[in-house]
């Protein structure tokens, strides 16, 4: 009788355990398994190759679209690039890529800031451009620097002027060093400017990185879609000694990729492109 009343009790005991995990337990680890496999569907989605990022132990990934938010803005890029390519701002003029000589831009537009001594005619920007510039030299007088246009665009007959007056004075040798020979210069796109400022004399010189106004350009130039041009350490690549005054409007996407890079428009366009 002893035996079976301990059989009894045993049995009671086993039952009342398997009960408690049931209740319990088991809701427990499929509560669990669904939470992570929920997870899993929402990394896996926002991939756009279909393929998820396993959550890890310690739950860090779970519920973070991380990698959609990612992809969304690769897609959002490569947008705005092409766009500003079928708009012509990565036109690549140089002393190996040169453009006709009846090449003009045909939305030539007036800029607002300029050195006063200068030639009326090269005050002018393509429409995208002269708008861009325009802000940026408002921006920069807002934060206490004067920069102004002393050339922008440049037609090809002015260009062959100015060149052969450089060679008169220099030397070929010599100018082709700083001055574009007429076809060369992308003065002629009407997306490049030179720039100055009161403390240089509206002069185009090297010191003027060295100025409060030609750092501020060097620093934000990129905000406004431009870029210095001719960087210094580059010249093998661009063909020209460093212009601290040459900008060269790209559109903002490209501008602070190659200013965050530290590319030229060369090497951007090669590599990014
Ligand atoms: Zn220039």
């Amino acid at each position: 009788m002893k035996q079976q009343t301990r059989a009894i009790y045993i049995t009671v005991a086993l039952l009342i355990a398997l009960l408690f995990i049931g209740c319990i337990g088991i809701p427990l680890i499929s509560g669990s398994h669904f939470s992570v496999k929920s997870n899993w569907n929402i990394i896996a989605g926002g991939n756009d190759k279909g393929q998820g990022t396993k959550p890890d132990d310690t739950g860090k990934n779970a519920g973070k679209p991380d990698v959609l938010t990612e992809s969304e803005e690769s897609i959002a890029r490569r947008a705005a690039l092409k766009e500003d390519l079928d708009k012509g701002l990565f036109i690549l003029v140089n002393k190996q890529n040169p453009v006709d000589s009846s090449y003009k831009p045909n939305d030539l537009t007036a800029i607002k800031y300029f050195a006063a001594d200068r030639s009326e005619v090269g005050r002018y920007l393509r429409a995208e451009a002269a708008e861009a510039f325009n802000l940026l030299s408002e921006t920069a007088a807002e934060e206490g620097h004067q920069i102004v246009v002393t050339t922008a665009y440049r037609s090809y007959a002015f260009q062959s002027t100015l060149y052969n007056n450089y060679v008169k004075i220099h030397g070929q040798q010599e100018a082709d060093t700083f001055s574009a020979q007429p076809g060369k210069s992308e003065h002629q796109t009407g997306l490049a400017a030179d720039v100055s400022s009161p403390s240089v004399n509206y002069q185009l010189t090297k010191d003027y990185i060295n100025t409060p106004e030609g750092k501020w350009l060097n620093d934000n130039a990129y905000r406004f879609g431009f870029i210095i041009r001719f960087p210094k350490g580059k010249e093998d690549i661009t063909g020209y000694m460093y212009e601290p005054w040459h900008i060269r409007y790209v559109g903002k996407t490209a501008a602070k990729e190659i200013f965050d890079k530290g590319f030229t428009l060369e090497e951007y366009l090669e590599k990014e492109i």
